[in-house]
C-alpha cells in the first residue's frame, strides 16, 4: 500500500500530539508535554514557570478540543485530527498559534529564563513537544534570521503553527 508523503505527515504531526501513544489525543497528553517539558529544562513543576506551562498546555487542550472533538468525548482520534484540526487550522494558521500562544510562551520561559531563548534550547523544546529531531534542529537554526544566537515569541508560535498546519 502506498503511503503518501501528505498522510506521512499527518501521521508524524498527530505522533507529536499523542505523546503517549495510546491512538488518540487528549488532555493527559498535553500534561505529559508539560511534564516532559519541565523534566527536560529541571523547573519545578508548581513554580511560577511549571504553573504557567500547565495552565497554557490546559488553554491549548481546550482549543485543540473545540476545534476537533466532534462527538465531544474528550478524545480527539486521528479521524477528528484529520478532518477537524488539520483542515480548519490549515484554513486558518493564526487560530491555531492564538490557541498554542499561552503554551508556548511559557515553554520558552522554562527553557531560556530571563535572557531569551538560543537556539539550542529552541531545538530542544521542539523535540519534546515530538518535532523529529532533524527537523527540530534546522527549524530552531532557521528561525534565528539574524544570527545572534536568539530566537523570540513571535518566531516560534509561527513555525509551530506552519509545522502543525499541513500543507496538503
Ligand atoms: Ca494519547
Ligand atoms: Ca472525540
Amino acid at each position: 500500500m502506498v503511503t503518501s508523503e501528505y498522510e506521512r505527515r499527518i501521521a508524524a504531526r498527530f505522533a507529536g500530539f499523542d505523546q503517549d501513544g495510546n491512538g488518540y489525543i487528549d488532555r493527559e497528553d498535553f500534561m505529559a508535554a508539560a511534564k516532559a517539558l519541565l523534566a527536560e529544562f529541571g523547573t519545578a513543576a508548581r513554580s511560577d514557570k511549571g504553573q504557567a506551562l500547565y495552565i497554557g498546555a490546559e488553554a491549548f487542550w481546550q482549543g485543540m478540543a473545540g476545534i476537533a472533538d466532534r462527538d465531544g468525548d474528550q478524545r480527539i482520534t486521528r479521524e477528528e485530527f484529520v478532518n477537524g484540526a488539520v483542515k480548519r487550522l490549515r484554513d486558518n494558521p493564526d487560530r491555531f498559534a492564538e490557541i498554542a500562544r499561552p503554551f508556548l510562551h511559557a515553554a520558552l520561559a522554562v527553557a531560556g529564563g530571563d535572557a531569551g531563548v538560543g537556539v539550542d534550547d529552541t531545538s530542544r523544546v521542539l523535540r519534546v513537544l515530538g518535532v523529529d529531531g532533524d527537523v527540530a534542529a534546522q527549524a530552531a537554526a532557521q528561525l534565528d534570521t539574524d544570527g545572534d544566537g536568539r530566537i523570540d515569541e513571535e518566531e516560534i508560535v509561527s513555525a509551530f503553527a506552519r509545522y502543525f498546519t499541513v500543507p496538503e
